[in-house]
Order: structure tokens, then C-alpha cells, then sequence
């Protein structure tokens, strides 16, 4: 029967996170209390003047079409920002494309580099929707699995082992969701030298970049000598200024690349809303002061859920140094399956986590608590797992 979806759905389920966080909304509507530490996202308000931007566009016409690649403001802030910030150096006006969220910048990078059949590599655990989007495009991601008691790092023993002949790219998220892991010099290098060796694309996800720890430095690939030619740069609005509704982001790269990922882009969305980009603006011009507030505020909610985490029988964490996830070894408790573990702790205490296998190979025997929530939220969630974990013992 003809009537079947394309194969390329088979290997595809729904984002495990999406799927927690509409759950999370729909056992509330039942009248349960649920503690919130499964979904990614900012429990601040947008900053004030970043929403009186796009109100004010609004306001003054901006309700059009405007250029697929991004308004010229926009182009320019991102420009210097990669300059600036990131030792990016290239043209806004050919090698940028603003899009309506980094997701949909992944995509369509993903889409512009990858033929049916190529693969990629994914070193995992790794955000959940890497492996689903090149499954999309027809592609087949290849997970590099990493070891927890290597702390996560990056070797090139586990990249090679992920390459074959179709391999054409690699995708490298820094600091990393789940693991919070940040990029190493040493590994920025074994990336650049995987990827020049074996001549591939490297995709590098930075939407957690400016969510640091203890003097932790991020690096962009992208900026290393000899890796602007193969490297496509992804950000974005969502994290480090709490704009996940906004649906704002960007991939940045070589000039023939970007040439083609504007047309995918023009084919699929048009472009950006006008009056969020107007938002952006703000964000990237005068937005510095809102993310430090956020991101000591997150080192405070890190060290609870840190502590709190090694103080429960059978559990360890060690401390994340970026992006706003801690990833708990629960291999010491009576339940050592990540999804046994989530569902009995949702199931006993109301809270809400995410177990290590959505996040890919690696990930087995973990499971991963956003700190993006309230202290009050963190203190209880570990109080009521803390009670459980005795009751149970
Ligand atoms: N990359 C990573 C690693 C993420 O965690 C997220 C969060 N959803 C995204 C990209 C996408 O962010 P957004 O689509 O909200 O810009
Ligand atoms: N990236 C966040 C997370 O990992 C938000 C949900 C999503 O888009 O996957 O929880």
C-alpha cells in the first residue's frame, strides 16, 4: 500500500525531551505536583529591554518578509560577535544565516552537507535530536560513544572506531548537553585532526557557550588555524539569554556552503520573524549584563544540585563545567537502568528527569537534571529523591 510514510522515519521517535515536557504539562493538568528537572529551558523571563526591541519593531511595521539570510542589523551584531567573542572571522553579509531557532539552523546544515547514505559522526551522549536530524535527511548518524570514567572526553581511539569510507562530517557540541562537558584544547586539536585527515565537515553546536563555570573557556572549531573551511558554526538565542520561544539562532561557515544552506533556508521558512530579530539585536548588543546575572545564578543552583547529588546513597556527579545540565551516575543505586530509574522517581517523588539513553550510547546508567529551575524546585526535588532512595533501601 502506498499509503506508508518515508522509510526514513524508521529509526526516528519522538524528542524523548519534548515528549518529558509535554508529559510534565499534561500530569500537572491532572492535579499532580511535578518538580520540573527533565526539559532545558530557562526559568527566566526574557530581559526587559530585549522584549521592548521587538515590541517596538513590531510597532513600527516590522510584520514583513525580511532578507532569507537575515536582517543587515542582525548580520552585523552576529559578524562582530563571532569576531569578537569567538576569533571568528569572516563576512556577515555572504557567510551568515539567521534562523528561525538552531534547530532549524542544524537542519539545514545537516540537509547542505549530507547525502542520502553519508554518515555522521556524533560523539555521544549527545543532545537528543543530532541522531534524528540526519536520520531526516537521509543520512545515518554514527554515534562515537564516550566513557563516563574518562570523564566524557573526547579521544581520538573513540573517533576512529565511529569512521568509515562514507563518513562526511562530525558534529561536536560544546559545552555539551547532556554531560556538561566543555571542549578541551587538547580535544579541540583531535577534532581538527580527525576532521582534516579524514577530510570532513565539522558541525559545531555552541548554544551553551556563554553558560561557563569556574573559569571553564570555551573554544570555537571554527576558529581554530585551518578550520573555517570545513566548519559550520551553530548558536542561538534560547539559552544564554532565555529566549526559547523566540525561536532564534544561526549557522555560520564557508562562503559556497552558506550559498547553498540560504537556499534551503528560502525553501523551507523564508526567513526569521523581523521583530524577533530586532530581538536579537538587543541581545547580542546589550544583552552582556542580563547573562551574567543568569549565569550566577546557574553556578549557585549547580553547586545545590551538585552537592545534593553526592549526598544520595548509590549516586555521583561531578561538577558540570558549562551549559545548565548535571549528568548523575546512578550505577550505585537498586536501579541502575537510566529509564527504571527516571520512572520510579517520577512515579515515587513527582519529579521529572531525563534518562542518559535518550541521550545515545554512553549515556547507559545516567540520568540528567536540568538546574535551569528555581533553587526551591532543586531543593526539594533532591529532598523527596533523597527520602525515596532511604524509604527504598
Ligand atoms: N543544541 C542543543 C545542544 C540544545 O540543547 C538545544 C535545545 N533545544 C538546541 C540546540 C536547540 O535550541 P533552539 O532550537 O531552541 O534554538
Ligand atoms: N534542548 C533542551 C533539552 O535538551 C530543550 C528541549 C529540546 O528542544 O530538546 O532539554
Amino acid at each position: 500500500m502506498k499509503r506508508t510514510v518515508a522509510g526514513r522515519f524508521a529509526g526516528i521517535e519522538r524528542s524523548a525531551t519534548v515528549a518529558l515536557f509535554e508529559m510534565v504539562q499534561t500530569l500537572r493538568k491532572q492535579g499532580r505536583p511535578i518538580l520540573d528537572l527533565g526539559g532545558g529551558e530557562p526559568d527566566f523571563a526574557t530581559a526587559d529591554h530585549i522584549v521592548a526591541a521587538a515590541t517596538g519593531a513590531l510597532e513600527q511595521g516590522a510584520t514583513h518578509y525580511t532578507p532569507s539570510r537575515g536582517v543587515p542589523a542582525l548580520l552585523e551584531a552576529i559578524g562582530e560577535k563571532l569576531r569578537t567573542e569567538n576569533g571568528i572571522v569572516l563576512n556577515p553579509a555572504t557567510d551568515v544565516v539567521v534562523t528561525p531557532s538552531a534547530k532549524h539552523a542544524l537542519f539545514i546544515a545537516l540537509m547542505t552537507i549530507l547525502d542520502p547514505g553519508d554518515e555522521l559522526v556524533i560523539p555521544t551522549p549527545s543532545w537528543v535530536s543530532y541522531s534524528s536530524m540526519a536520520h531526516l535527511v537521509g543520512a545515518r548518524p554514527v554515534s562515537a560513544p564516550l566513557k563516563a570514567a574518562d570523564g566524557f572526553r573526547i579521544t581520538r581511539r573513540a573517533l576512529e572506531a565511529a569512521v568509515t569510507a562514507r563518513t562526511k562530517a562530525i558534529l561536536v557540541n560544546t559545552p555539551n548537553n547532556p554531560t556538561g562537558r566543555v571542549l578541551s584544547a587538547e580535544e579541540a586539536r583531535t577534532v581538527l585532526s580527525f576532521a582534516v585527515e579524514h577530510d570532513l565537515f565539522i558541525v559545531a553546536d555552541e548554544i551553551y557557550e556563554k553558560i561557563l563555570f569556574d573559569g571553564a573557556e570555551h573554544i570555537s572549531l571554527g576558529a581554530l588555524p585551518g578550520a573555517a573551511e570545513r566548519t559550520l558554526t551553530v548558536n542561538g538565542f534560547s539559552k544564554a539569554y532565555a529566549m526559547t520561544g523566540w525561536r532564534l539562532g544561526w549557522v555560520s561557515g564557508p562562503t559556497d556552503v552558506i550559498r547553498e544552506v540560504l537556499k534551503a533556508q528560502e525553501h523551507t521558512v523564508s526567513c526569521a520573524s523581523g521583530f524577533v530579530q530586532a530581538g536579537g539585536v538587543a541581545a547580542l548588543t546589550r544583552g552582556a549584563d542580563a547573562v551574567r546575572e543568569m549565569v550566577q545564578e546557574y553556578g549557585a543552583r549547580r553547586k545545590l544540585v551538585v552537592d545534593g547529588l553526592n549526598a544520595l546513597p548509590g549516586v555521583t556527579c561531578s561538577a558540570p563545567e558549562g551549559a545548565f545540565y548535571a549528568f548523575a551516575d546512578i550505577r550505585g543505586t537498586r536501579l541502575p537502568d537510566a529509564e527504571a530509574f527516571a520512572a520510579w522517581v517520577l512515579a515515587e517523588t513527582g519529579v521529572a528527569l531525563t534518562p542518559g539513553t535518550a541521550f545515545g550510547p554512553g549515556g547507559e546508567g545516567h540520568v540528567r537534571l536540568s538546574f535551569a529551575t528555581s533553587r526551591e524546585v532543586i531543593g526539594e526535588a533532591l529532598d523527596r529523591i533523597g527520602a525515596a532512595l532511604a524509604a527504598s533501601g
